[in-house]
């Protein structure tokens, strides 16, 4: 049975991201949504955004704590450098994720790659919050840099077009980045007039993101910056593309906790927030090297 959908999404009004990301947010913009695509709990989208030559090295975004979820930082155009206290760091180019497990606590910086910055140009980034169960929240921090000549590839039936494997199966495909419960990433570009079909496990919260092109899923139309919400009602997912297309899609099994959320803190309780703001500012998170 084919997944029907629940709601076509043009993304939250534009925000900067410190100085250097220009993003809009397509969940959990509202409460509602908190737990609606859990284990993804955050979709941060920057598309094609055209930055000025810069001499500043760290435009982007200053140090920050994060405790009890990974951040997935998917990487289209331009180059991301990051740094955290777990002694951990790189840059992120075109066709690279960054996978960073904050678990008990990391502090990070988030910037344009030097050169990058220097020149100027399109950045088109997608950041994800993958939301970790309660026993792993405060797991050691992990880092998993997952390079674009790791992702497989899988040429999709019917010449429809090609699909990375980020986390999760494709076919006998299998994602490099390593996941505490099933949290699937694929990205795909899709040919003019085909269809893409994926299998859908039942139960798993679903969602396309549109970032290039057109597509239509059952029926509703999505064009790049929108994001269609599949209802849990079936086991495969028709993505047709209007126009050559590139999309994200994830889909993954709800985690069923209760959840609370303060700024860069995801845990299951309130007492566990307050705990992380404690321990942030008891500077139990290390420190961060310039
Ligand atoms: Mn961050």
């Amino acid at each position: 049975m084919l997944r029907s959908v629940e709601k076509v999404f043009s993304g939250a009004p534009f925000h900067m991201v410190g100085d250097g990301f220009r993003v809009s947010n397509h969940f959990p913009a509202v409460s509602d949504l908190l737990k609606r695509m859990s284990p993804f709990f955050l979709l941060d989208y920057h598309p094609p955004f055209e930055y000025p030559q810069t001499s500043d090295e760290r435009r982007g975004v200053g140090p920050h704590p994060h405790r009890g979820f990974e951040t997935v930082t998917l990487a289209y155009e331009g180059a991301v450098a990051h740094h955290d206290s777990a002694g951990n760091g790189g840059v992120i180019r075109p066709g690279d994720v960054q996978w960073m497990t904050a678990g008990s606590g990391v502090l990070h910086s988030e910037y344009h790659e030097k050169s990058f910055a220097s020149s100027g140009g399109p950045l088109h980034v997608v950041q994800i919050w993958v939301n970790l169960p309660r026993k792993y929240k405060m797991h050691a921090p992990r880092y998993q840099a997952v390079l674009d000549a790791d992702i497989p590839r899988v040429e999709l039936s019917g010449e429809a077009g090609t699909a990375r494997v980020i986390s999760g199966a494709l076919d006998d495909a299998q994602g490099p980045a390593a996941t505490f419960s099933p949290a699937r990433m694929i990205d795909a570009r899709l040919k003019a007039g085909k269809s893409a079909r994926f299998a859908i496990e039942r139960g798993h919260n679903a969602a396309v993101l549109a970032l290039e092109g057109a597509v239509v899923v059952d029926g509703a139309r999505a064009s790049a910056g929108e994001s269609v919400l599949l209802k849990n009602d079936g086991d495969e997912l028709v993505v047709a593309a209007e126009t050559d297309a590139a999309v994200l899609l994830l889909d993954g099994a709800p985690i069923e906790e209760p959840l609370y959320h303060y700024g860069p803190f995801l845990m299951n309780t309130r007492d566990e927030i307050n705990q992380a703001v404690e321990d942030y500012q008891a500077g139990k998170f290390g420190r961060l090297r310039d």
